[in-house]
């Protein structure tokens, strides 16, 4: 099976080019001169992409599909999130597997392999998240990186829901997981402020969404993100910073990296797109999350942060409760689930806010969205349209303009963060190992062609 990408300005290793993009099975084969790869290759299956900008299929570093909350599953299971991320121009995810208390790593993964693998749509691997740190636990990490974990997730926070894992069981994770080349994915958030502010607000009466951020002030993320930094530094434990929007946390990340220390960081696209503000709105519940929106100066930061490549990734954290599942905690902001979706819509809000309107260039873009996440979480083959590489790829238009709306999504989650915002760079088509699986927002794959994908360790960018 051939197929011929034709006609698009191709962002390719050093440049962006005008060629054509010859694709062998599962394989992207060779660049060929612009126009001429179907007269080399009659018979091939011909992709238009005339007027388009071609790149490596988007890797989200950081997706909860199939979750539950209060008796309520998140909308998107692995088949539906699935098709949801190849419809936004992503073909690999990394999700995550829980270890319960008192349970065993390698049978969470397992048990989350089963979930995933009957029905998955796109490529996706697996954080353990760790959240019970004894002899049995350690012994376990060999196993789990001959199954293809290379990445550890860990809480600092959410002790009511069984996930905290305390200071010195973390230290001693690192410490292992460092002796057999794992790495850590960090929720980093100091508990013991969050709490105490909780309590507080809780008793003084403070039920206004507003609350959420006001209760998680920037000092809870940048305590724990420089916590993380000093136990990578003693551990050489590699530490990837999730989710990270406090501008002050930026610093701390570059002077770890100029320091040679193995740590990286994302931002999501939600703090890229919103802040602080949406809290007040009359659906302000939807957009509690944590760590919470900031103020526009704190976004203007994390834009830096991605022009420097000290932010090397654009996660978009997605977690698909329903509007009415996030209604479910009202009033008090202190009940509601955090998450929102963003799957789907972490192209064109990166491409609009980054690429449409200046702040980055098409190159950095496919960084952030593709490149490095691939290299820094283990997907070999992945996040570069060069031969040899997997044939992920996808056809971005880059004029037409569509405003977002409530049902944007392609599942039914009631609500849209980026609603009411007018967004270009959606995929017009969707490219997953060879074959088009996406043309127009129309999900032409099957359910269960996804795959299970065994990482290897992180190959960090240098900056
Ligand atoms: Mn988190
Ligand atoms: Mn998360």
């Amino acid at each position: 099976m051939t197929m011929i990408v034709t006609g698009g300005r191709v962002v390719a290793e050093g440049g962006v080019v005008n060629r054509d993009v010859m694709i062998e099975g599962e394989k992207i084969a060779a660049f060929l001169p612009a126009g001429e790869g179907l007269a080399a290759h009659p018979g091939a299956e011909v992709i238009d992409a005339t007027d388009r900008i071609v790149i490596p299929a988007g890797v989200d570093p950081h997706v909860h599909l199939m979750v539950g909350f209060m008796g309520q599953r998140s909308v998107y299971d692995f088949a539906s999130g699935g098709i949801a991320a190849l419809r936004g121009g992503t073909t690999a995810i990394v999700d995550f597997a829980l270890q319960r208390r008192g349970g065993s790593m390698v049978k969470g993964l397992a048990h989350r392999r089963k979930q995933a693998d009957a029905n998955a749509t796109l490529d996706y691997g697996l954080h353990v998240i760790v959240t019970d740190v004894n002899a049995e636990t350690l012994a376990e990490l060999p196993e789990l990186r001959a199954r293809g974990v290379t990445t550890l997730k860990v809480y600092t926070v959410y002790e009511e829901d069984g996930l905290k894992l305390e200071d010195g069981q973390l230290h001693a994770l690192m410490a292992e997981a460092a002796r057999h080349g794992l790495s850590v994915v960090l929720h980093a958030e100091n508990a013991g402020i969050v709490e105490r502010l909780r309590a507080e607000a809780v008793a003084a009466g403070h039920e206004a969404p507003r609350w959420h951020a006001l209760t998680r002030p920037p000092i809870v993320e940048i305590e724990a993100v420089s916590r993380a930094i000093a136990f990578s530094r003693d551990t050489g434990c590699g530490v990837h910073i999730l989710h990270l929007v406090a501008a002050e946390a930026i610093g701390l990340v570059a002077a770890a990296r100029a320091e040679g220390l193995p740590v990286t960081a994302e931002t999501c696209t939600h703090y890229l797109a919103l802040t602080e503000e949406a809290l007040d709105r009359p659906n302000g519940h939807e957009f509690i999350l944590s760590p919470p929106l900031r103020d526009k100066a704190n976004q203007d930061r994390l834009w830096r942060g991605l022009q420097t490549g000290v932010l090397s990734q654009v996660a978009s954290d997605e977690v698909s409760y329903s509007a009415a599942a996030k209604a479910l905690g009202l009033p008090s902001f202190a009940n509601v689930a955090n998450g929102i979706t963003g799957i789907e819509a972490r192209l064109p809000v990166l491409f609009t806010l980054g690429v449409d309107q200046g702040r980055i260039g098409l190159q950095r873009f496919v960084e952030v969205f593709s490149t490095w996440p691939a290299e820094i979480f283990g997907f070999e083959g992945k996040g570069r349209i060069a031969p040899g590489y997997d044939a992920d790829l996808v056809i971005i238009d880059p004029v037409t303009r569509r405003v977002m709306s409530t049902d944007s999504d392609y599942g039914d989650i009631g609500y849209n963060p980026y609603a009411g915002m007018e967004l270009t760079g959606f995929a017009t088509g969707t490219i997953y190992r060879g074959k088009l699986v996406v043309r127009d927002g129309v999900f032409l794959g099957e359910e269960g062609q996804g795959r299970f994908i065994g990482r290897t360790p992180p190959k960090r960018p240098a900056l």
